[in-house]
This record gives C-alpha cells, sequence and structure tokens, in this order.
C-alpha cells in the first residue's frame, strides 16, 4: 500500500528536563515508521550548537508576528513566560502528512490543548515526565545551560504542566530512555494496527 494518506500526526509534551528530546531522537532511529519531527518556529536565541531549520526556524519577534498574522501557524504560544515565543507550522504538519509520515510534535500543553481543541487530526498524544520534581531538578541542573531564574521558572512550568497530564492518552516515565524508546515504539505500533491507513 502506498504511504500516502497514512500518515498520523503525535503530540509529545512534558516538562523540559524530562528528557523528551534524546527519547525522540533515539525513537527517530530506532522505531521502524515513517517518523519525522515537526520544526518549530521561535523568537528564542540559539543554543550553542542549534541550527537554522533543523532544531527550530529561529526567528526575530516581528517576523514571527507576521508568520502568526497571515496564519502560518498551527498553534503558537508564549512559552514559561520569558518573553519567548514557540509555534508549529502548517506547513512542517502538512507536508509531513501528505507524505505518509508520522509527524512528532514536541510542544508544550497549552499548544497540545490548543490542537486537541481542533479535534481535527486524531493525534496520539503523549506525556513524558522523569517521576517526579525532585528527578526533574536535578537533570535540570545537571544541564546546566540555564540560570539560577530560569530553572526556577522551568520548575514551577513543570508543576504547572503536570497538571494537565490526563489530557494526554499515554504517560511515559522516562526512568530509562531504552525503555521509554521501546514503549513509545510498541504504543505507535499498536495505533497502527488498530487504526490503519484508510
Ligand atoms: P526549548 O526552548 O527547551 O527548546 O523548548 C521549550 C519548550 O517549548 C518545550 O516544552 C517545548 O515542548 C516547547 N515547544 C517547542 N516548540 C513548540 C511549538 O511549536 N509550540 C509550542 N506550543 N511549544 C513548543
Amino acid at each position: 500500500m502506498s504511504e500516502e494518506g497514512c500518515g498520523r500526526l503525535v503530540i509529545v509534551s512534558g516538562p523540559s528536563g524530562a528528557g523528551k528530546s534524546t527519547v525522540l531522537r533515539r525513537l527517530r532511529s530506532e522505531c521502524e515508521l515513517p517518523l519525522q519531527m515537526s520544526v518549530s518556529a521561535t523568537t528564542r536565541p540559539p543554543r550553542p550548537g542549534e541550527r537554522d531549520g533543523v532544531d527550530y526556524f529561529f526567528l526575530d519577534h516581528e517576523e514571527f508576528e507576521q508568520r502568526r498574522q497571515v496564519g502560518d501557524f498551527l498553534e503558537c504560544k508564549e512559552v514559561f513566560g520569558r518573553g519567548h515565543w514557540y509555534g508549529t507550522l502548517n506547513e512542517q504538519v502538512a507536508t509531513g502528512l501528505n507524505a505518509g509520515k508520522w509527524v512528532i510534535l514536541e510542544i508544550d500543553v497549552q499548544g497540545a490543548l490548543a490542537i486537541l481543541d481542533h479535534q481535527e487530526f486524531n493525534p496520539i498524544t503523549l506525556f513524558i515526565h522523569p517521576g517526579g520534581t525532585e528527578e526533574l531538578e536535578r537533570r535540570l541542573r545537571t544541564r546546566a545551560t540555564e540560570s539560577e531564574a530560569a530553572i526556577a521558572a522551568r520548575l514551577e512550568t513543570a508543576c504547572r504542566e503536570m497538571q494537565f497530564m490526563h489530557r494526554y492518552q499515554y504517560e511515559i516515565i522516562n526512568e530509562s530512555v531504552d525503555q521509554a524508546v521501546l514503549d513509545i515504539c510498541q504504543i505507535l505500533k499498536d495505533q497502527k494496527e488498530t487504526k490503519p491507513c484508510s
């Protein structure tokens, strides 16, 4: 069967520091499904090593606002209350789905809820977390890319985000990356079985 028309939208949220990016990188190389990350746009500056068009499309506020006004975003939100905007580009989703890909959106809870409110895509929703806020704090500090104030803000956001976990279909506790990758891959394959290509 052709892959065309078989694409699915997969939404992954969870507090930053939960290990989402690592799990998703491994998932893409180890799970035998046509997975593709949607590259979001953001107004936050690139971190060392991040590349424009690969990790994010890095836009200044004016460009971001222009794109928002012309309706380029499926959803866009100001994350963490730090003045940085993030948005899912319609084009990223449409191109992926049309090519039969399983398009992964790694987005915050507000963005996920906005997409769920559309009731359009029937997304598979996963919430990844490390098991508790103490573990989260330890991971954020180990990463050491952020100031104390930024870590405190992320922890506060994490606690807020955890309150919306029940809106997601699957909860993944990332104690072991290997296990998390296996679990998510199995969940996606089961979804493929239960809802084959139409
Ligand atoms: P970071 O700055 O660490 O790359 O990402 C910070 C947060 O922004 C993460 O929780 C991530 O899920 C969220 N995020 C990334 N892209 C998007 C997006 O397109 N929309 C929304 N709503 N959140 C996003």
